[in-house]
C-alpha cells in the first residue's frame, strides 16, 4: 500500500486512531492461540459511523481490503488478515465505539454501540434488573460486533437462544457506504426480508455492524448449580430429558464434560479449585436451574431431578454448589477446559454440533475414528449437549513432538467430519467458520446455499473489500 493511500485512510480518523509502525499494529494481528500471523499495512481506529462510511467508501474506490475486527478473541482467524494472502489489508477496529446508548425497561431492550464489551452489557443490564444471557468464556474482552459476526454461542443458548435469537435490530454500515438502519424494537414486523439475519453470522463478509438493539429478559430470582458423576454420554443424555421434562424453560444450563477434561483443569488450575466430588467417573454434567420466584424454588426442582435420577441408577453422584462462591468455583472449572489444554501440548480442535440425541452416537463413533489414526491420541471433549454442540478437541499423545502430530491435523478432521456429515451435524456451531474452515464449507453446504451466499455478497460488496477469504 503506498503512503498516499495510507495518509487518506489516516486523515478520515485523525492521525492519533492510525496505526502503521510494525509495534502499533502487532496486537491487531496476532490471536491468542498464536496460529494465525499475517501482516497488514494499516490499523484505524474509528469514532463514528460517518467515519466507517468514508472508511469504507475510499476502500471500494481503490479496492482496499478491509478485516473488521471487535476484540479480537475469535478462534477461527475470521477478524485476522489471511495467511499467506495479499498482506494489503487494513484493519478496522471497533473498541472506541462502546457506548451503551439505551436501556428500555418496558420493551426489554438494550440499545449499544457495536464496540461494547460483552460483560459491560450484561452488567448495563443487571443494573436495570434485567438479563442478557450471552454468556461465554471471553465476555470480559469480546465484543458485541464480533459475537455479532460470529453469531456466538455459550452457556446461555440452550434457555435463551445464541446472539442470532437475541439481536432485535442493527445498524451497519455497506461496503459502499450506505448505512443501514434497521434499530428496531419490534417483536413483529412482517414487512419482507429479515435483514439483520444477514449481517449475523457474515463475519464482517457484508458489512461493518455499528449498533444494535438487543433483548433483555427478566432477572431470574433463584440459580441453582449441581455438579453430577456419571458413566456415559446416554446417561447424560437421560439426564438432560429427565431435567428439561421437569424443569421446563427453567433448565439454563446442561454441560457435559469428559474425565480427561477435568482432570487436565484440576491439574493446570492457577485459583484455588477443589475436587467438586471425590470420587471419580468418566463423565461430567454442570446442571443449572433457574426460577423466576426463588432460590428455594430453583433448590427443590433442582434436588427433585437428583434424587430421582440416582434412585435410577443414572447418575453416580451429584452436588449441589451452597453459596455464590462455590458456584463460581463449578463454573471455572466447565470455562478452563479451554486453556487447560494448553500445558498438555498440540491440540486438533472442531467445533461442532449434531441432533442433541445423536450425541452418543457421534462420540462413539468419532471416538474409535479417531483412535484408529492416532491410537494414543487423548480426546478432550466438553461441550453444551443441551445444544447438541461439543468442542472436540485432541490432545497429542504424551511425549510427542506437536509437529509430529500436526502432520495428522488434516487426516483427524476428516475423519471427525465425516461422522458429523453421518450425524447431519455442522463443522461449525458456535466458533464461525473465518478462514480456518473456509474450504470445508464450501465442500460440505449445500451447493444451491452457496450459490444464494455468493449472489448476495457480490450485490452488497461489488468491490469484494469485505473481509475477503472469510466465510465464502
Ligand atoms: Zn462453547
Amino acid at each position: 500500500m503506498d503512503n498516499e493511500l495510507k495518509a487518506r485512510f489516516s486523515s478520515i480518523v485523525g492521525e492519533r486512531y492510525a496505526h502503521s509502525t510494525a509495534d502499533e499494529i502487532e496486537p491487531f494481528i496476532t490471536d491468542t492461540r498464536g496460529r494465525y500471523a499475517a501482516p497488514s499495512p494499516l490499523a484505524l481506529r474509528p469514532g463514528t459511523v460517518d467515519e466507517i462510511s468514508q472508511i469504507l467508501k475510499l476502500a471500494t474506490e481503490t479496492g482496499t481490503p478491509v478485516i473488521p475486527q471487535g476484540g479480537n478473541t475469535g478462534l477461527v482467524g475470521g477478524g485476522l488478515p489471511l495467511v499467506n494472502g495479499a498482506g494489503n489489508e487494513i484493519m478496522v477496529s471497533l473498541g472506541r465505539m462502546n457506548k451503551i446508548l439505551d436501556v428500555d425497561r418496558d420493551s426489554n431492550t438494550i440499545t449499544v454501540e457495536s464496540g461494547s464489551i460483552l460483560e459491560n452489557i450484561q452488567n448495563a443490564a443487571d443494573d436495570a434488573d434485567r438479563l442478557f444471557p450471552l454468556s461465554l468464556g471471553s465476555q470480559g474482552t469480546c465484543q458485541i460486533g464480533g459475537n455479532i459476526g460470529s453469531n456466538a454461542g455459550g452457556t446461555g443458548v440452550l434457555a435463551y437462544g445464541n446472539t442470532r435469537d437475541l439481536v432485535m435490530g442493527l445498524e451497519a454500515v455497506l461496503p459502499t457506504s450506505e448505512v443501514w438502519n434497521g434499530l428496531s424494537r419490534l417483536r413483529k414486523d412482517n414487512t419482507g426480508y429479515d435483514l439483520k439475519n444477514l449481517f449475523i453470522g457474515a463475519e464482517g463478509t457484508l458489512g461493518i455492524v455499528t449498533k444494535a438493539t438487543l433483548k433483555l429478559f427478566p432477572k431470574p430470582r433463584g440459580r441453582e448449580l449441581a455438579y453430577v458423576s456419571l458413566k456415559s454420554p446416554d446417561a447424560a443424555l437421560e439426564l438432560l430429558n429427565r431435567a428439561k421434562g421437569s424443569a421446563g424453560n427453567g433448565l439454563t444450563a446442561f454441560e457435559l464434560m469428559a474425565s480427561i477434561a477435568m482432570e487436565f483443569t484440576l491439574k493446570h488450575a492457577q485459583n484455588a479449585i477443589r475436587r467438586p466430588i471425590q470420587d471419580t467417573s468418566p463423565w461430567y454434567v454442570l446442571l443449572e436451574i433457574s426460577s423466576g420466584r426463588s432460590s428455594q424454588e430453583a433448590r427443590a426442582t433442582l434436588e427433585d431431578i437428583l434424587g430421582d435420577a440416582f434412585e435410577s441408577g443414572i447418575i453416580d453422584d451429584a452436588t449441589i454448589a451452597e453459596s455464590l462462591e462455590q458456584q463460581r468455583m463449578f463454573w471455572t472449572l466447565r470455562e478452563d477446559m479451554s486453556w487447560a489444554q494448553k500445558p498438555e501440548g498440540a491440540s486438533i480442535k472442531h467445533d461442532i454440533s449434531v441432533p442433541v440425541g445423536s450425541v452418543p452416537d457421534f462420540i462413539k463413533e468419532a471416538d474409535a475414528a479417531v483412535l484408529k489414526i492416532v491410537p494414543d491420541a487423548r480426546i478432550v471433549n466438553f461441550g453444551h449437549l443441551g445444544d447438541g454442540n461439543l468442542h472436540y478437541n485432541i490432545s497429542q499423545p504424551v511425549g510427542w513432538d506437536a509437529e509430529d502430530y500436526f502432520s495428522y491435523e488434516e487426516q483427524v478432521h476428516e475423519a471427525v467430519y465425516e461422522v458429523v456429515g453421518k450425524c447431519k451435524g455442522s463443522i461449525s456451531a458456535e466458533h464461525g467458520v473465518g478462514q480456518m474452515k473456509r474450504d470445508k464449507i464450501a465442500a460440505l453446504k449445500d451447493p444451491t446455499a452457496l450459490q444464494i451466499m455468493r449472489t448476495i455478497k457480490a450485490s452488497l460488496d461489488p468491490a469484494g473489500i469485505m473481509n475477503p477469504g472469510k466465510v465464502i
